[in-house]
């Protein structure tokens, strides 16, 4: 088998993360030129020709093969990398992890499940619950529920209501585990 990627072909797919080895495996599957790559046709079907190219490079390679503009990634399933991406604001349903959209509020129903898409919590302060960040009754920060018995002691511990939060989330696990046993004690 003697056809070889062009100079510059192999100087360009080797930019984009191919390696010599992978290179040569893909001489030997047939593919050499970029024509060869545009037959390949997807991503998908390069990592079956060479199942040791990772596929965000296989997505690269094939995105210039095909001439498609890189930064649209059509040719990749919607995955945990595309939820890093997002800002802290955008929310997602607990239910459905559909994405709502930017006029969301605290307590609207999922747009795609229907489902109340934020958690409801109780509030450490006043034991009012609902969605959000913040108690509608009295306005304290909300704790995660597995730390709300945790609040509760601070509360009667004597913490105003602003530290409270701030403190959890301040403590190291080893401090919260000292206050679970303080909670175990209160409710012998
Ligand atoms: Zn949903
Ligand atoms: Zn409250």
């Amino acid at each position: 088998m003697d056809r070889q990627f062009a100079a510059l072909e192999k100087s360009i797919l080797m930019a984009k993360g191919l390696t010599a080895e992978q290179l040569e495996a893909l001489n030997a599957a047939g593919v050499a030129s970029r024509d060869d790559l545009k037959t390949v046709g997807d991503a998908e079907t390069l990592t079956e020709l060479v199942s040791d190219i990772a596929p965000a490079i296989a997505v690269k390679v094939m995105d210039w093969a095909v001439g498609r503009v890189a930064q649209q990634p059509v040719t990749q399933a919607p995955g945990p990398a595309s939820v890093l991406l997002d800002s802290a604001d955008i929310v997602h349903c607990v239910y459905c992890s559909a994405r709502q959209p930017k006029d969301y509020k605290s307590g609207d129903l999922c747009i795609a499940c229907g489902k109340q898409a934020e958690p409801v919590l109780t509030c450490f302060w006043c034991s009012a619950s609902g969605p959000g960040k913040f108690c509608r009754s009295c306005g304290a920060e909300f704790v995660p529920t597995a730390e709300l018995d945790l609040g509760i002691l601070l509360r009667h511990e004597g913490l105003p209501k602003e530290e409270i939060p701030k403190r959890l989330k301040s403590l190291s696990s080893e401090e919260k585990d000292l206050l679970w046993g303080r909670v175990r004690k209160l409710r012998r």
